[in-house]
């Protein structure tokens, strides 16, 4: 998609510190990390985010998280344990609209559901 940030950044059009690549994920740092180590793993084609997620389309996401798994394993990070989340819509944040799921560790981190404000109730 010729307007989307991380489809120009999949393509080498905006640079990217990239740490894992197959022929259906790239992976790369995340400009603006939260912890230690903040990856993101996004499909090469480009989907909306989990929203976009169909029938059609949905093997990329058992990809992604091979490659996470693969990815987290090859620098230990399984042994202290990890978090990955994708933020979907407005309400959660997502702030770019390319299927992304953000790999966190490296440090403890906090519940999150502390973080929610109960809108939903
Ligand atoms: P989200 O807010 O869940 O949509 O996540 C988007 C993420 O993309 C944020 O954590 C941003 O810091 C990150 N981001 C935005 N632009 C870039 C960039 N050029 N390179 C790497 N990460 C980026
Ligand atoms: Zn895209």
């Amino acid at each position: 998609m010729s307007d989307c940030l991380f489809c120009k950044i999949i393509g080498g059009e905006i640079p990217s510190t990239k740490v894992f690549e197959n022929d259906y994920v790239y992976a790369f740092k995340d400009i603006s990390p939260v912890a230690p180590v903040h990856v993101l793993f996004v499909p090469k084609e480009h989907i909306s985010g989990v929203s976009g997620i169909t029938p059609e389309n949905s093997a990329v996401v058992s990809k992604i998280f091979e490659a996470i798994a693969e990815y987290a394993h090859s620098i230990g990070l399984d042994e202290s344990g990890y978090r990955v989340v994708s933020n979907c819509g407005e309400s959660a944040g997502q702030t770019v609209m390319h299927l992304h799921f953000h790999l966190l560790g490296g440090a403890m981190l906090g519940k999150m559901v502390s973080d929610c404000e109960r809108s939903h109730e």
